[in-house]
């Protein structure tokens, strides 16, 4: 399944909702709630209460909030291509994944 191929550090564009067309980095994926963290992406708005005991100054903090993996879609850091990628396995044993598009190696993984 396509959404299983998110993986951390994963370049990625929004296909929906209201960042669709944006690109960012997985921080995070959340497999066991489907959805990924990405860098600037889906940003909320936390208030937060001063809490000295916690040394929390408060006021509105900016952060990543998680993302439906199926509103994401990886795409080739090297092209931007999101065409889809080949699976391959090199000698030495490693996955990668083979960009479509240009051919280039995607990310590795262990
Ligand atoms: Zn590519």
């Amino acid at each position: 399944m396509e959404k299983c191929h998110i993986r951390k550090n994963d370049m990625v564009v929004v296909i929906a909702g209201g960042d669709r067309g944006r690109t960012g980095k997985v921080l995070r994926v959340l497999r066991n709630q489907g959805k990924a963290i990405v860098e600037r992406i889906n940003f909320i708005k936390k208030h937060s209460r001063p809490n000295p005991q916690r040394n929390i100054k408060g006021g509105i903090m900016e952060r990543e909030a998680p993302i439906d993996i199926s509103n994401l879609r990886v795409i080739c850091a090297e092209c931007g291509a999101s065409k889809g990628f080949n699976n391959k396995t090199l000698e030495d044993g490693r996955k990668v994944r083979i960009c479509k598009a240009c051919g280039g190696q995607v990310s590795k993984t262990a």
